[in-house]
């Protein structure tokens, strides 16, 4: 993984969890919420789900796409989730920290992971459920995968679940009221920690 360029004061959250455990209504709810934070659109070669569009939710690539990136050097981390490759572009990342933006990245553990390794100041925040059996009711009530999906991502939710202990926070996401909540807090919190904010205080 390069070296990303990092401006001083930018903040990169993480937020992973196993699918459909509610990270991207977490995401979507602080987007909404907090106008200097971006989301970092990752590239993936998975078929467009539900109601996504290109450019918003993911930039959609076929493989050979995907692997030409790779090729390229285009990429601040990679990884092949549930079968499909997924990415970050530096460009994007870098573009948003040149503008002084905060970024929030929604990216699996080995993602999250590789992001902390090259900015040891990136946040890391574990979304889980309250049971595993939350999570297909949630992917069935979501109604964007098939069954065979559905069987992948929830074989998968064991092995994500592992990481938690290697994470800053975790969020059990019961009340999604109570989880609103509380993930705003912690961008709150990491906003105002004084080694972010010590360079910009003047006493008078
Ligand atoms: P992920 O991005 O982690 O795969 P989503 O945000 O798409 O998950 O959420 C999966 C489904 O669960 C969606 O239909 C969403 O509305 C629902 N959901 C999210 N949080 C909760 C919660 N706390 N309680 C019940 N349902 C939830
Ligand atoms: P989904 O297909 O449900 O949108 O995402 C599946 C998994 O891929 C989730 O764990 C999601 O966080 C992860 N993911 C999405 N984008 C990226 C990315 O750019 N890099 C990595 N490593 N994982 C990603």
């Amino acid at each position: 993984m390069e070296k990303n360029k990092k401006k001083k004061g930018s903040i990169l959250f993480i937020i992973s969890g196993p699918s459909g455990v509610g990270k991207s209504t977490l995401c979507d709810y602080l987007l909404s919420e907090l106008p200097a934070l971006k989301f970092s659109v990752s590239t993936t070669t998975r078929p467009i789900r539900g109601e996504e569009v290109d450019g918003v939710n993911y930039i959609f690539k076929d493989k050979e796409e995907f692997k030409n990136l790779v090729d390229q050097n285009e990429f601040l981390e990679w990884a092949i989730v549930h079968n499909n490759y997924y990415g970050t572009q530096k460009q994007m990342v870098n573009d948003f920290i040149d503008e002084g933006f905060d970024v929030v990245l929604e990216v699996d553990v080995q993602g999250g992971l590789a992001i902390q390794e090259n900015d040891p100041r990136a946040v890391l925040i574990f979304v889980a459920p309250p049971k595993f059996s939350d999570l297909e009711q949630r992917l069935v009530g979501r109604g964007t995968d098939t069954d065979s999906v559905i069987k992948t991502r929830l074989n998968n939710a064991h092995g994500e679940m592992q990481s938690i202990k290697l994470y800053d926070y975790l969020i059990v996401n019961d009340s999604l009221e109570e989880s609103k909540d509380l993930i705003r807090s912690i961008f709150t919190a990491e906003r105002n920690k004084a080694s972010r904010t010590l360079s910009d205080y003047i006493i008078r």
